[in-house]
């Protein structure tokens, strides 16, 4: 199945712990990280007393169940040394699965699409660069027409 996650942080080197990520990321898909975007950079949202974040998607190709999916990313951000102190608060790396193929799915520990997808800069504009305008969010129509009414001011492209 093709997944869509997507890659935050703002703690302890944030280009370098998205990098780390992808390289876990490659062990868990069989196809490896089929496409990943480019970074970008955008203020916090919720406590603005915390440094800027990072953020990317990855498209990958899995055989994992969804549930499955998420305990392995979920591992993959303990491994980076992720701590929950706040809400919105301040990480080392955030691992969300933001669409398995073509599913809804809804349950205590997993919402697919998820449901920040169509009002986040950091999550839509990666995800235009790697799955295009025309890319169906189940339930939610077109990436594009989301991307065009996103406030995009304050998210930027990180130039390597
Ligand atoms: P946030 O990303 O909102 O800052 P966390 O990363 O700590 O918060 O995740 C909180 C919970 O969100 C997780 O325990 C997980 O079970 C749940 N969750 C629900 N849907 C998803 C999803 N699509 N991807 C990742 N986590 C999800
Ligand atoms: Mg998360």
């Amino acid at each position: 199945m093709r997944a869509v996650v997507g890659l935050g942080s703002n703690l302890q080197q944030p280009e370098r712990q998205l990098r780390q990520a992808l390289d876990a990321l490659r062990a868990i898909a069989e196809e490896g990280v089929v496409k990943a975007s480019s970074l970008y950079r955008s203020p916090p949202m919720g406590p603005q007393d915390q440094p800027d974040y990072i953020n990317a998607v990855a498209v990958i190709e899995t055989v994992l169940e969804p549930l499955e999916l998420l305990d392995q990313l979920q591992q993959i951000e303990q491994q980076q040394g992720r701590e929950r102190k706040r809400h919105w608060g301040e990480r080392t790396l955030d691992l969300d699965l933001l669409l398995y193929g073509d599913q809804s799915i809804d349950h205590p520990r997993l919402q697919v699409p998820h449901p920040g997808i169509t009002e986040r800069s950091f999550v839509l504009l990666p995800m235009q660069e790697v799955l295009g305008d025309m890319q169906e969010i189940p339930g939610q129509g077109e990436l594009g027409q989301w991307v065009e009414r996103c406030n995009c001011d304050e998210i930027e492209r990180v130039v390597e």
